[in-house]
C-alpha cells in the first residue's frame, strides 16, 4: 500500500517523460537520493511546474508507491534565481548536481552532501570567490564525504608528517621528500589549502581565496585524483572549459 511522505531536499536533475510529465531526481534529508514522477509538470497549469526545475530547494510531498514516488505538492524555499541568470554559473551548478547524483544513493544518509551542494550553489550565487575555486573546494569535499578523501596530513607511503612536497594521485595523497621521486610537486600553500578544505566545516568552506599558482596546482591535482578514483564522464562538464 502506498503512503504520503514529506521530504526536504534539492532537485538535482530533471528529465522529460512524454509530452507533459517529468521525472525529477531529489537529494533529500530523509531518504537520500530518490527519483519521483511528476505528473503534468510540463503543463503551464501545473501547480508545481516551477518546483520541478533543477536547483529547487524546499519541501516535497510524495506518494510512495510500490516501486516509485509520485510528486503531490511542493513548497519551495529557494529557486536559486540569481544563479540561473548566469549561464556559466548554471553550468557549474549542473555539474555540482550531477556529481552529487552520481555519488549518492537511495536510503543512504546523505545529509552532509545535501548541505554541501546547497552551500556550494549559494557560493556560486554570492560570487565572492571565483567559480573555478568553488569547484575545486566542492570536489575535494564531496569526495571526502563520499569516502574517498585525499590523505594530505601525512605521507601516503611512510606516514611521516614532515616535508610533504608532492602528491601521488593513484596512492591518493601527499608524498614526503624521502619517499617521493618523480611525483608531481605540490607547494606548501596548496597542501595547506587541501588541509583546510578537509578540516573545515561546510559553513566555513567558501571563505578564502588563493593565488593563481595555487589554483592551477589544485586543478591539476584534483583532476588527476578524480580521473583515477572516479573515472566517469560527466555530461555537464562538456560546457565547462578548463
Ligand atoms: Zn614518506
Amino acid at each position: 500500500m502506498g503512503q504520503e511522505v514529506q521530504v526536504t531536499g534539492l532537485v538535482l536533475q530533471t528529465g522529460n517523460i512524454g509530452e507533459y510529465d517529468r521525472r525529477i531526481v531529489l537529494l533529500t534529508k530523509e531518504r537520500g537520493r530518490i527519483s519521483a514522477f511528476a505528473r503534468g509538470a510540463k503543463r503551464a497549469t501545473s501547480s508545481y511546474a516551477a518546483a520541478c526545475q533543477p536547483f529547487t530547494f524546499g519541501k516535497f510531498s510524495l506518494y510512495e508507491g510500490k516501486s516509485s514516488f509520485n510528486l503531490m505538492w511542493a513548497e519551495v524555499d529557494n529557486y536559486f534565481n540569481e544563479l540561473k541568470k548566469d549561464l556559466d554559473l548554471i553550468y557549474y551548478g549542473s555539474y555540482f548536481c550531477e556529481l552529487a547524483s552520481y555519488l549518492t544513493r537511495e536510503n543512504n544518509d546523505e545529509l552532509e552532501i545535501l548541505k554541501l551542494v546547497y552551500q556550494s550553489l549559494r557560493a556560486l550565487e554570492k560570487k565572492t570567490i571565483p567559480p573555478i575555486l568553488i569547484r575545486c573546494i566542492y570536489e575535494v569535499k564531496i569526495l571526502a564525504l563520499y569516502g574517498i578523501g585525499m590523505e594530505v596530513f601525512q605521507c601516503v607511503r611512510c606516514q611521516g608528517k614532515e616535508n610533504l612536497i608532492g602528491f601521488h594521485p593513484a596512492e591518493g595523497g601527499a608524498i614526503c621528500s624521502s619517499c617521493g621521486t618523480g611525483m608531481s610537486s605540490m607547494s606548501g600553500s596548496t597542501l595547506y589549502t587541501l588541509q583546510f578544505i578537509l578540516c573545515s566545516s561546510i559553513e566555513k568552506l567558501y571563505t578564502f581565496r588563493v593565488s593563481d599558482e595555487v589554483l592551477s596546482e589544485l586543478r591539476k591535482i584534483i583532476k588527476e585524483f578524480m580521473r583515477i578514483h572516479i573515472d566517469h564522464q560527466f555530461k555537464s562538464l562538456m560546457f565547462l572549459q578548463e
